[in-house]
């Protein structure tokens, strides 16, 4: 079980005020979807809950614990990023198992793990194989697997499918939507595609120069968007 709360969130980058008060309440097994333009403060305020950037002021709770001073490996999450971040000499097997090695699991459990791993995101064939012979779908696959062997009670997405074409992006929305169903986990996802939005989220939270200016589902956002900003980005008619 996993919940998040952001408490009054402010993060200042030498005197710029980036993230200008966000409050956020993230239930248990929620997908949440922070969409807004670039430069508007997601990644920022996704480092913020990785424990990868700290935060000017306002708390972060995981589970009604405060996280401020909690280290990124303690906070029991696991990020995705958008540049996949393989290790080009590893291969598939290793680059997923290798934060177990650093945590020092003894090998037969961290392949276990990646097992598990590979069954879920269908990589079982491609193990020994290298990043540089797999395509760009199957390589964010690794770079979700590498999240999932951690077993995290939340993951953290930061634009995962930007870099793929469309007709990629569509299967691994279907995929995303899937593996959130088998894990069972709370999941926070950044896009500036508003379509993503749409598609995956139970809970879309819209931001705009740091500053949150909706929280709703799809279909609240699509019918009662708050202003004209939120209609415009939505696609909403009004
Ligand atoms: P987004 O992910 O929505 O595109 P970011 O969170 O990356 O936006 O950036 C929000 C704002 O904070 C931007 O104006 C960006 O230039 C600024 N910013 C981000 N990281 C830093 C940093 N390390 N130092 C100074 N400014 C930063
Ligand atoms: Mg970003």
């Amino acid at each position: 079980m996993a919940t998040l709360e952001l408490n009054n969130i402010v993060k200042d980058f030498a005197g710029t005020q980036v993230i200008k008060g966000v409050d956020l309440e993230v239930k248990d097994r929620e997908f949440v979807v922070f969409v807004g333009p670039s430069g508007c403060g997601k990644s920022t305020l996704l480092r913020m809950i990785a424990g990868l950037e700290s935060v000017s002021s306002g708390d972060i709770l995981i589970d009604g614990q405060r996280m401020n001073e909690v280290g990124p490996a303690e906070r029991g999450l696991s990020m995705v990023f958008q540049s996949y971040a393989l290790y080009p000499h590893m291969t598939v097997e290793d680059n997923m198992g290798f934060s177990l090695r650093l945590a020092k699991v003894p090998k037969a459990e961290r392949r276990e793990k990646v097992l598990e791993a590979a069954r879920i995101l269908q990589l079982e064939n491609l193990l020994e194989r290298k990043p540089k012979a797999l395509s760009g779908g199957q390589r964010q696959r690794v770079a979700i697997g590498r999240a999932i062997v951690r077993n995290p009670s939340i993951f953290l997405f930061d634009e995962p499918l930007s870099n793929l074409d469309a007709a990629l992006r569509v299967q691994m929305r279907i995929e995303l939507a899937r593996l959130h169903e088998e894990l069972d986990a709370t999941m926070i996802y950044v896009t500036h595609d508003q379509i993503e939005a749409m598609t995956m989220a139970d809970k879309i939270v819209v931001l705009q120069g740091g500053i949150v200016e909706q929280v709703g589902s799809p279909m609240e956002l699509y019918h009662h968007p708050r202003n004209r900003f939120v209609a415009g980005f939505i696609g909403s008619p009004k």
